[in-house]
């Protein structure tokens, strides 16, 4: 068995309730149903997050999010879906093994929370444009 509990999942070492698998991805709820129908969509190779996941197996896996999304819309009717991808221990990140939550919503109590905090004006407008010239220029490489 493998240290990496999701390796463990899709190898079927450890039971899951399975909602799809193709070639490449497996989707099942995650344990924690956050709200009714969580799923998390993972890439059946071990890659620990989206720094590590090469660009064809991103495909791969957000095509599986859209047939999962798809699939909880038409079940349960959500009145939205959050997607969540915690990358890095300071985002979040608890399983290292690449996963995308889908998170259905159904109104404001039911048991999602995402807080967004403003801090635009503790920018300036050089501040915001030198950053913007930075990040350009790693693109640029
Ligand atoms: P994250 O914190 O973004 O890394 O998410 C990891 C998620 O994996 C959490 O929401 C956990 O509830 C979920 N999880 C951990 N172990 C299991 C398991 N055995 N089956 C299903 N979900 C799990
Ligand atoms: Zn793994």
């Amino acid at each position: 068995m493998t240290s990496c509990i999701f390796c463990s999942i899709i190898a079927g070492d450890i039971p899951s309730k399975k909602i799809y698998e193709d070639e490449h991805t497996y989707a099942f709820f995650d344990i924690s149903q956050v709200t009714k129908g969580h799923t998390l969509v993972v890439p059946k190779n071990h890659h620990e997050n989206l720094f590590d996941l090469p660009e064809s197996e991103l495909n791969h896996v957000y095509q599986s999010v859209q047939k999962v999304g798809h699939a909880l819309k038409e079940t349960f009717s959500p009145a939205g879906l959050n997607l969540v991808n915690n990358n890095g221990e300071a985002a979040g990140q608890t399983v290292f093994h690449y996963h995308v939550h889908l998170i259905p919503r159904y109104d404001s109590t039911d048991g999602f929370r995402a807080k967004w905090e403003e801090h635009g004006s503790e920018y300036s407008e050089a501040d915001l444009e030198a950053m913007r010239v930075e990040l350009v220029q790693s693109l640029s490489k």
